[in-house]
């Protein structure tokens, strides 16, 4: 086959998404050849601080958190060897419901065509051939989660560029598995005391599984890159073997397809090359 390159591009919400939900794909896609470009809405400002301090409790500065994110988020991006990092810079909204969602400059606040303009130029200067964003939902109803789905389908018919988008998502199955995983480590498991929007979606409904396994050393390592936030923490405390066991596939729902290849499909890239 003719040599061709090929550019994927992932939108996450904030520094630290790129590796729990397409770390494997950013790290084996680029290990193909593909030129990969993450843009990362938001600043994080929300996070914790160092040392674990929380947003709104006594000495947690968003400046300071914004820095701290920043070098975490370069330091992933070379464990993924990322091949262009892109930030956009809007204020982290916060979870659902917190004052900081309507805060002058805070990405929920943002009109979409606005943002979507910017990712728009991106995707023009860039020309991915795949792009990656989460569902409607944000995957789990986080505001800028949503947001940065928001502006990657409006950018998206703006510039008409990439042959396939898809959504992030998770196998329901997997959800048990985790489950068992974290019972049997004594990881503390905090069942949510409200009922939840079910989340992920069951096999038959997802269109492309992606083996990043052999890059799973490289998920985890982009992934501890975060461990200010007590969220990856989480994950961390599973050691790599379990965790690229339990973490190493990724699945995607294909929204928008020109190539035709059939689903279901083991490559994002099926159809292109
Ligand atoms: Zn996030």
């Amino acid at each position: 086959m003719a040599e061709q390159s090929l550019t994927l591009m992932a939108v996450h919400a904030h520094p630290d998404d790129e590796a729990t939900s397409t770390g494997g794909v950013l790290a084996r896609y680029a290990a193909e050849g593909v030129t990969t470009v993450l843009v990362t809405c938001t600043d994080g400002r929300c996070g914790d601080g160092p040392g674990g301090v929380k947003p709104g409790d006594p000495g947690h500065d968003p400046a300071a958190v914004v820095t701290m994110r920043q070098a975490e988020l370069e330091a992933s991006c070379a464990a993924l060897k990322v091949t262009h990092l892109e930030t956009l810079g809007y204020a982290d909204s916060g979870m659902m419901g917190w004052p900081t969602n309507d805060l002058p400059g805070s990405f929920w606040t943002t009109p979409v065509d606005e943002a979507a303009d910017r990712l728009a130029e991106l995707i023009r200067q860039y020309r991915p051939d795949v792009v990656v964003t989460y569902d409607e939902n944000g995957f789990y109803g986080h505001p800028d989660h949503i947001q940065a789905h928001r502006i990657t389908m409006a950018a998206v018919a703006k510039t008409d560029v990439p042959a396939k988008v898809y959504w992030t998502t998770v196998p329901r199955t997997a959800f048990a598995e985790f489950g068992k995983i974290m019972q049997e480590l004594g990881v503390e498991w905090a069942e949510p005391d409200e009922p939840q929007p079910q989340l992920g979606l069951p096999d038959d409904e997802i269109s492309t599984w992606v083996d990043t396994r052999a890059y799973g050393a490289q998920k985890f390592e982009a992934l501890a890159t975060h461990a200010s936030q007590t969220e990856n923490i989480f994950f961390l405390q599973l050691g790599q073997e379990r965790f690229t066991e339990l973490m190493g596939m990724e699945t995607f729902v294909r929204v928008r397809d020109t190539t035709g290849a059939p689903v279901p499909e083991d490559d994002l890239f099926a159809g292109l090359r």
